[in-house]
C-alpha cells in the first residue's frame, strides 16, 4: 500500500449465467457469485452467492475485517445490508449476525443461496471516522463507475476459502471491465453479462475490477503487458495523457530489477476522484499481484498528477518482489477476519518504498540531488513518529494502539532502514553486494506459494550476509535505539550539513513568513511556527512581532501587499524602517535588508572524503 500524504427490482434474476441450483456438494463445485450493476437502488447492488449443497447444520459467511496490505480493521461488511439466507424452496432461514462481518446461518444444510446488498464507501468517507482508505474502498456510481474491490462485495463460508468461485456481473452495456481476474471461457459470452473465475477465494479479493467507459491505453514493456485503465468524472484526462510517463517508468522498474521473475499482465486502475463533491479522500495506491488500484485528485495538474502517479505505481509494481513474492507465513495463510501480523512491514513496506526512490536516481530519471533531498525529508518526517518504537512490535501490532498511529513511518523510517542497509551491504562488499541482491537471493529461495517462518528470517539474512547486519537489526529494527543516519551517509562520503541558500524577504518559495489575525483587525505578523530567514534574524525581529508601520506607512493587509510589491525593488544595501508591537511594547528597528537567506539541512559531499568512499556511491546509486 502507498498512502499518499499529500470509496431494483427486488426480485433480481441473479442466475442469468444459467447457473442453476446445485446439489453438488461444497467441495465440488464453484461458489457462484452474481454482482447485479445495472438494477442499482439507493446507491446499493446486490450480491447473491450460490455455494454447493452443505452438509453441516450451522455454517458462518464472513465478509472480510481485513485484507492483506491495508494493515487496519476496515469492516468491510458494515456495508452490507438486508442479509438473507435462503433454502431450496426460496424460504428465508433464520440467521444470527456475528459481529460486524459474519452471519451464522442455521439449517445449512437447507442452504440454497445468501443474498444481500452493498453500499460503497467512496461518498461516506467524509462522514465516517476512520474511512476505508480508498484503494481499498468501494464505488457504487449508478451508469458511470464501479470500483469493485472485491472482498467489499464478495464473502466467503467459514472453512471453504479454497474453493473455486465463479463470478457472474450483469453491466450496463457501455462500461468495460479492467482487471486480471481471468474470464470464464466456459460461460455463454452475453452483452450484458461478464463472467469471471477463480481458483480460490484470495483471487477474488487480489483482482479487483474497474467498470467506466473506455478509457485505457495498453502497452508492452520487456514481455509485460501494462493496461491502465483510467476514470475521469469531469473527463479531465484520458488514459493516453499518461502513456509515455507510465513506460518510461515501469521500463526504468524492469531494467531495475532485472532478471527477477514478474507477472505478464499487470493493470493500473486509476480513480480520480472529484474534491468537489462526496468522493473517494483517501490518496494513494494498493497493490495486488497483477494490479493495482490507484486513487487521485482529478484536480491534480498533469505535472503533479504524472509525478504521483511515477511515486505511487512504482511503489505498488515494487510490491511484486515483498510481500507478493518474499512474505511469510501470516501473510500466505492470511486470516480476513482474525489476522495475525508479521514482525517484517521493515521489508514489505520499507524495502519496496526504498527501491521506488532508488530505481529513480539509478536510471537516471531523478538527479543525485533530488535523491538526497528525498531522504533527508524522509529522516525529517520519520521524526513525527515514536523514533524509539521497535519496528519489529509495531509491526506485529500495527492493528492496535500505540503501533496503528505509526504506520505511515514504513514509508519513512521504513525506507530509511532499508538505505543503512544497502549501504552496509555496498561496504562490506566492497560495492558488489545490495538490498536488491539480498531480494533478488531471498525471492529465490522463498516466492509466491513458499513463505518464510516469521522469526528465522533476520537469521537467513544475517547468515546470508555479515555481522554488521545483525548488529544493525538488533540495535535499529529489533531494538529501539534511533538511526544515526550520517553514520552511514559518511560510509559513502557524504554528510547531512546546514547551508544558506537564499530565500525571499517575506516568502520562502510559496510559503509565507507573515500571516494576518483577522480576529486582530487583520493585524500582520511575523509568524512563530516557522524558521526565520535572515532578513528577519539580521532586523532582530522575532515570530509574533506585529507590523505597525514601515518605512513610515502605517501597516495593513492592503498596504503590506504594496510592501512585498517594493521588496523585490530592494537590493541588500537598502535600508528599512520598521515599527512593532511586541508585548504590548512598540519598537523602532532601522537596518539594511540584506540578502535573504534561510538555514537548511542538505546532504552534501564529505569534504575530504576517501577515493574508496565516492566508489562506493557510485556503486550504491549508480550501479
Ligand atoms: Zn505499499
Amino acid at each position: 500500500m502507498k498512502k499518499n500524504v499529500l470509496i431494483f427490482a427486488y426480485a433480481l434474476v441473479l442466475y442469468g449465467c444459467g447457473a442453476g441450483k446445485s446439489l453438488l456438494s461444497v467441495e465440488s463445485s464453484p461458489i457462484v457469485t452474481s454482482i447485479d450493476l445495472v438494477n442499482v437502488v439507493d446507491d446499493k447492488v446486490q450480491v447473491g452467492i450460490n455455494p454447493g449443497a452443505f452438509t453441516s447444520a450451522t455454517v458462518i459467511f464472513r465478509i472480510p475485517k481485513t485484507v492483506p496490505g491495508t494493515y487496519s480493521s476496515d469492516n468491510y461488511g458494515k456495508y452490507v445490508e438486508d442479509f438473507e439466507a435462503l433454502d431450496y424452496k426460496g424460504n428465508v432461514l433464520s440467521t444470527t449476525k456475528l459481529d460486524d462481518n459474519s452471519w451464522s446461518i442455521t439449517n445449512a444444510e437447507l442452504l440454497d443461496r445468501v443474498q444481500y446488498w452493498v453500499n460503497d464507501t467512496y461518498d461516506t468517507e467524509n462522514d465516517v471516522a476512520d474511512a476505508v482508505f480508498s484503494p481499498a474502498g468501494t464505488n457504487i456510481a449508478k451508469g458511470s463507475n464501479f470500483m469493485l474491490n472485491l472482498h467489499g462485495f464478495v464473502g466467503y463460508f467459514e472453512g471453504f476459502k479454497e474453493v473455486p468461485y465463479a463470478i457472474q456481473i450483469k453491466k450496463p452495456a457501455d462500461l468495460v471491465a479492467t482487471t486480471t481476474l481471468a474470464s470464464d471461457t466456459n460461460s455463454k459470452q452475453e452483452l450484458l453479462w461478464d463472467a469471471f473465475i477463480a481458483n480460490r477465494y484470495f483471487e477474488v479479493i487480489d483482482n479487483p475490477i474497474m467498470y467506466a467507459k473506455p478509457n485505457r491505453e495498453s502497452f508492452e514493456i520487456n514481455g509485460i503487458t501494462v493496461t491502465l485503465s483510467l476514470f475521469s468524472p469531469n473527463n479531465v484526462y484520458k488514459a493516453s495523457d499518461l502513456k509515455e510517463k507510465m513506460l518510461a517508468m515501469m521500463g526504468a522498474q524492469k531494467r531495475f530489477l532485472g532478471d527477477v521473475d514478474s507477472t505478464k499482465e499487470y493493470n493500473i486502475l486509476l480513480y480520480l476522484s472529484d474534491i468537489n463533491v462526496p468522493d473517494a479522500q483517501g490518496f494513494g495506491a494498493l497493490e495486488h499481484h497483477t494490479s493495482t488500484v490507484v486513487v487521485l485528485p482529478e484536480a491534480m495538474d498533469i505535472g503533479r498528477l504524472e509525478q504521483a502517479m511515477v511515486d505511487v505505481v512504482s511503489h505498488e509494481f515494487f510490491h511484486i518482489v515483498t510481500p507478493l513474492s518474499v512474505h511469510s507465513k501470516e501473510v500466505q495463510y492470511f486470516d480476513f477476519n482474525d489476522p495475525k501480523m508479521s514482525a517484517h512491514l521493515w521489508m514489505y513496506e520499507g524495502t519496496t518504498e526504498y527501491f521506488a526512490n532508488l530505481f529513480q536516481i539509478q536510471q537516471g530519471l531523478i538527479s543525485e540531488e533530488d535523491f538526497y533531498e528525498r531522504m533527508l525529508t524522509k529522516i525529517t518526517n520519520s521524526k513525527f513518529y515514536d523514533d524509539s518504537m521497535s519496528f519489529t512490535v509495531m509491526s506485529k501490532n500495527i492493528l492496535n494502539q500505540p503501533y496503528e498511529p505509526n504506520y505511515a513511518n514504513v514509508y519513512e523510517k521504513g525506507a530509511l532502514i532499508n538505505m543503512c542497509l544497502d549501504i552496509i551491504l555496498r561496504e562490506k562488499s566492497g560495492g558488489e553486494k545490495s538490498m536488491l541482491w539480498l531480494m533478488k537471493e531471498l525471492s529465490k529461495k522463498y516466492g509466491t506459494d513458499v513463505p518464510f517462518e516469521d522469526e528465522a528470517l533476520f537469521d537467513e539474512i544475517v547468515s546470508m550476509t555479515y555481522p554488521e547486519v545483525d548488529a544493525f537489526f538488533k540495535d535499529h529494527v529489533i531494538g529501539v535505539t534511533p538511526i544515526d543516519y550520517n553514520l552511514y551517509f559518511a560510509k559513502v562520503g557524504l554528510a547531512t550539513k546546514e547551508v544558506e541558500e537564499s530565500t525571499g524577504y517575506f516568502f520562502d518559495g510559496q510559503v509565507p513568513f507573515v500571516d494576518v489575525d483577522v480576529k486582530n483587525d487583520s493585524a500582520v505578523f511575523i509568524r512563530k511556527n516557522m524558521e526565520l530567514n535572515s532578513f528577519f534574524e539580521d532586523l532582530n525581529l522575532k515570530g509574533g512581532d506585529i507590523f505597525k508601520s514601515i518605512n513610515g506607512q502605517d501597516i495593513n493587509l492592503e498596504t503590506f501587499r504594496t510592501i512585498i510589491g517594493e521588496s523585490f525593488t530592494w537590493t541588500p544595501e537598502t535600508v528599512i524602517n520598521v515599527t512593532i508591537e511586541r508585548d504590548n511594547e512598540v519598537i523602532s528597528i532601522e537596518g539594511p535588508v540584506g540578502q535573504p537567506l534561510k538555514k537548511v539541512n542538505r546532504i552534501v559531499p564529505l569534504q575530504g572524503a576517501t577515493e574508496q568512499t565516492v566508489k562506493l556511491r557510485n556503486a550504491w546509486l549508480k550501479n
